[in-house]
């Protein structure tokens, strides 16, 4: 059932339109991420939700009471709304225990155990309790930020990428820690990010901003492997994007006839694989002259990059020299040498967009 209902909201700054039209749905106890690039009106609609905004036009509604229509707005901090920023926003002057503690009854009986208990739950170290926020590293201040925004025990947990100012190792560590506090806790969380991986992997639904506009919006598996549109395949990750000549279930591109999922359409499309659906094997220059197949695909390699566990691989195309290069990640075993050529195979089906052909091979 529908937890979280963001509905037609519209944001303008002046002559720059932040958010036009956009409609999200989150159910209890999920995880949304907004991804989109700088600019696209991420920042704004957190803002909205949390009401340190007010939309211009749409509605926002959590749990059945209507926080925000048009101008008329539940204030903040009656929205029941935990908010966890990139800096954490902590007081510099309180300690530990008092940052957490800030929104509970200082008179409370058992806030000191209410304390407690959230840094167990964020997995803070007890003995940080009377450390000032300057004495803890950036993850462990994250966490305090998560802990005092989950003191107030929040129906909706705001997350404006909280993670961006920690290294990778301890970004990935702290972002598993939180996403599994959140999820024992059963609180639906919305995350703002710009980094498409930390969008798949922490989310359960994403949703695609672009200049103000929310593009698309599914589960990661399904952002990834159909994406509504280039832009969206390229922003999500890796992606192969060529014309094709679709037939029932099969696209006739330059990687030779490879299956896609056509549904209904035929003719010129345009087409996208993901790059690890591309295996190279070892092969011979007479190869393809002597192969049964036609559709069979064989190329030259022209470059290759060296990036430990995954490296790139640039091909030409022997059955078509005038295509563009197809830069493929291949992993560092087996990785073939410059000039030698290899056989072209491609796992998995093509995804088929419902837009109309360009001329162009890429890889991002
Ligand atoms: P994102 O979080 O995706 O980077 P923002 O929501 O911060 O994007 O901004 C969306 C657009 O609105 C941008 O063009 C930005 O410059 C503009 N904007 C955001 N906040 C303000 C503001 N307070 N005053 C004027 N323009 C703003």
């Amino acid at each position: 059932m529908t937890f979280l209902s963001v509905q037609g909201i519209g944001k303008r700054y002046g002559a720059t339109v932040a958010l036009e039209g956009v409609d999200l749905n989150m159910s209890g106890g999920s995880r949304t991420a907004i991804v989109g690039p700088s600019g696209s009106g991420k920042t704004t609609l957190l803002r909205i939700i949390a009401g340190f905004e007010t939309p211009d036009a749409g509605r926002v509604t959590l749990d059945g009471q209507v926080l925000a229509e048009g101008p008329s707005t539940v204030a903040a901090h009656l929205r029941g709304i935990g908010v966890v920023t990139q800096d954490g926003a902590l007081f510099p002057h309180l300690s530990v225990a008092d940052n957490i503690g800030f929104g509970l009854d200082p008179s409370a009986p058992s806030r000191d155990k209410r304390i407690l208990e959230l840094m167990d739950t964020v997995e803070l170290d007890r003995k940080m309790l009377d450390r000032r926020p300057h004495e803890i590293s950036g993850g462990q201040q994250q966490r305090v930020a998560l802990a005092r925004a989950l003191a107030r025990q929040p129906k909706l947990m705001l997350l404006d990428e909280p993670f961006s100012a920690l290294d990778t190792g301890l970004r990935e560590s702290t972002r598993k820690a939180v996403a599994e506090v959140l999820r024992a806790a059963g609180i639906t969380t919305m995350l703002v990010t710009h980094d498409q991986v930390e969008a798949l992997s922490f989310a359960d639904q994403v949703a695609i901003l672009r200049e103000g506009r929310l593009v698309q919006a599914g589960s990661p598996r399904e952002l990834y492997l159909t994406p509504k549109d280039p832009g969206t395949a390229v922003f999500i990750g890796d992606a192969i994007i060529m014309p094709a000549k679709l037939e029932d279930g099969w696209a006739l591109c330059n990687l030779g006839r490879i299956a896609a999922d056509t549904g209904q359409r035929r003719g010129a499309a345009e087409i996208m694989l993901r790059p690890e659906q591309v295996r190279l094997a070892p092969s011979l220059p007479e190869a393809q002259a002597n192969d049964a197949d036609p559709s069979a695909c064989y190329g030259q390699v022209t470059d290759v990059e060296f990036g430990g566990a995954v490296c790139m691989v640039t091909l030409s195309l022997l059955s078509s020299p005038d295509a563009p290069l197809l830069r493929i990640r291949s992993s560092s075993i087996d990785l073939p040498n410059v000039g030698t050529y290899v056989k072209i195979t491609v796992l998995g089906k093509a995804h088929v967009f419902d837009l109309r052909p360009s001329s162009s091979v890429s890889v991002r």
